[in-house]
């Protein structure tokens, strides 16, 4: 669970309360970049029915199910109407893994929708920087604790 006054996992800097929380209750995203934002946050918090919600009727898989995965950064890249680049990181059991995707989202009747997206997903670097922006190597830095090779 994540309390009002601690700051939104979509990295936003703002507060959970003022952030997604509401976004996540009353499926009010404002533009596809607040969706994207809101469905990190809800995959953060394996609300996969918020995640259903907002995905749009001809893509949502029938079967869907939330991974073990433990997700811990979301770095917006571009954004305009209709499409957010993104990359996510996370971690899979013991691994680091960085999920980079182009998504595409519709507006329908005042809702905006995931469409669908491509995306790749590598192991993350253990020399690369790491991906919380601490100019760290990742192996040196979010890496550290994580992983059963340090
Ligand atoms: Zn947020
Ligand atoms: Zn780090």
């Amino acid at each position: 669970m994540i309390k009002k006054l601690e700051p939104c996992p979509c990295g936003s800097n703002k507060t959970f309360g003022n952030c997604c929380q509401s976004i996540i209750a009353n499926d009010s995203a404002s533009s596809a970049e607040q969706l994207m934002r809101s469905r990190y946050t809800a995959f953060v918090l394996g609300d996969a029915k918020y995640l259903l919600q907002t995905w749009h009727p001809d893509t949502c898989p029938h079967n869907f199910q939330l991974g073990q995965s433990r997700w811990l950064r979301l770095t917006i890249h571009h954004a305009d109407t209709n499409t957010v680049s993104f990359s996510a990181a996370f971690h899979s059991g013991n691994k680091g893994m960085l999920l980079e995707e182009t998504s595409r989202f519709v507006c329908m009747d005042g809702h905006w929708r995931y469409l669908d997206g491509d995306c790749t997903v590598n192991p993350i670097k253990r020399n690369a920087l790491c991906f919380c922006g601490s100019d760290i190597k990742y192996k040196n830095c979010c890496g550290k604790r994580s992983t059963s090779e340090a």
